[in-house]
């Protein structure tokens, strides 16, 4: 048993202060990913502060037609939120699509961004492992790396992030709001999570004192043309191998505006601005889509045991693409299970 000190914020100002006297302590907030890591003693942080009273669990319109997600809304409330529902629609499918129930009935917004990668190796300690401990080398590089990246990874580590969530935020083009002590900060999506470089162990470039605060959706939610697709080894209560989040807006059949993102098969949400720009003003067709996922996928590079993954992120971006263009009813749940 490792001894760990509990404290329990009362408000923002309060959790800032908590964090500000140690620098080994750690914020919780569902507990579903901080509480394991810590069982299997790859976290070992010298407080944990509860944040679940925080007042941040509100939806709620922005003036200019978005909508503001409080860091602690739980996973199923934002999933079958009304709003969310209706305009962002791709939001909620990648929700549904991850973890199970009784998981997203506990899972927070802020806990989903930063939640750590899937790589078996940075949950077993008797393995070295760059991400858990810098320098120590990485195991997956040459070993069973089947569920690594095939995008943006580095010699010292080919992890992947494991969201669904941050795959449709991605292409949402999300804004995380934070707080520290030197003040409050607005991070792009698409500069939340970084790549892994020489500095695997930093997932994000949020700073160990700062707290996310809420997430802000601005009003393009591409709701009548979106798809998210999650491929994985079963049907339910499985990390994704391969996972895609596609937003079109068209005109007649000529696409608008496309928006794609993959997810797991980098150590971000992967998208590529350029390969979406190519699309503009072409018809929304199979060869179209076609030349974005190979324009999507030219740098993809596979190891041992996940070359596989390369074409299958190329043919479920081609099908999620078609799908969207369609207007394919996508399927999800039905039921609030609480
Ligand atoms: C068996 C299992 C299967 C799963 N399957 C999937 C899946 O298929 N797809 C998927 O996307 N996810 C999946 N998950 C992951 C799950 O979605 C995450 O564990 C969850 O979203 C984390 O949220 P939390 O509130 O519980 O975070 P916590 O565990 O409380 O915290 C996670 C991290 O975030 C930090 N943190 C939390 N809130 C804040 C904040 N507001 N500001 C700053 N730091 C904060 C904590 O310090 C900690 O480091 C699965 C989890 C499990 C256990
Ligand atoms: S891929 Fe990353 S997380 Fe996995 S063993 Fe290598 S360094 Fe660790």
């Amino acid at each position: 048993m490792i001894n760990f000190e509990y404290a329990r914020a009362g408000d923002v100002a309060d959790a800032l202060r908590l964090i500000a006297d140690d620098s080994a302590a750690k914020f919780v907030a569902g507990g579903t990913n901080l509480i394991d890591l810590m069982k299997m003693d790859v976290e070992r942080p010298r407080k944990v502060i509860d944040i679940n009273r925080l007042p941040l669990n509100q939806i709620e319109n922005t003036p200019n037609g978005g909508l503001r997600i409080g860091a602690l809304v739980r996973n199923t409330d934002l999933a079958y939120h009304p709003l969310v529902e209706q305009h962002y629609p791709v939001l909620a499918s990648a929700i549904m699509a991850g973890a199970s129930q009784q998981l997203r009935n506990v899972a927070s917004t802020g806990g989903n961004l930063l939640q750590r990668t899937r790589c078996h190796y940075f949950y077993d300690t008797a393995t070295p492992c760059n991400k858990r401990e810098p320098g120590s080398g990485c195991s997956a590089i040459h070993g069973h790396n089947r569920m690594h990246a095939i995008l943006g990874a580095s010699e010292a580590c080919i992890a992947v992030h494991p969201s669904d969530m941050c795959v449709a935020l991605a292409i949402l083009e999300a804004k995380v709001h934070v707080a520290g002590a030197s003040g409050d900060r607005v991070i792009a999506f698409a500069d939340f999570h970084r790549l892994p470089g020489n500095t695997p162990q930093r997932d994000t470039n949020l700073n160990a004192s700062e707290i996310i605060t809420a997430v802000e959706l601005p009003p393009q939610g591409f709701s009548k043309n979106y798809t998210y697709l999650k491929i994985r080894d079963r049907l339910s209560y499985a990390f994704a191998l391969v996972s895609v989040a596609v937003g079109l807006e068209l005109d007649g059949e000529t696409i608008k505006e496309a928006c794609f993102a993959l997810g797991g098969v980098a150590h971000r949400p992967w998208r590529d601005r350029q390969a979406e720009a190519a699309l503009n003003g072409q018809p929304a067709n199979a060869a179209t889509f076609a030349r974005a996922a190979d324009a999507l996928l030219s740098d993809a590079k596979g190891y041992e045991h996940n070359r596989f993954k390369i074409d299958l992120a190329r043919r479920c971006l081609v099908r999620a693409l078609t799908q969207a263009a369609h207007g394919t009813p996508q399927l999800q749940s039905s039921k609030k299970i609480m």
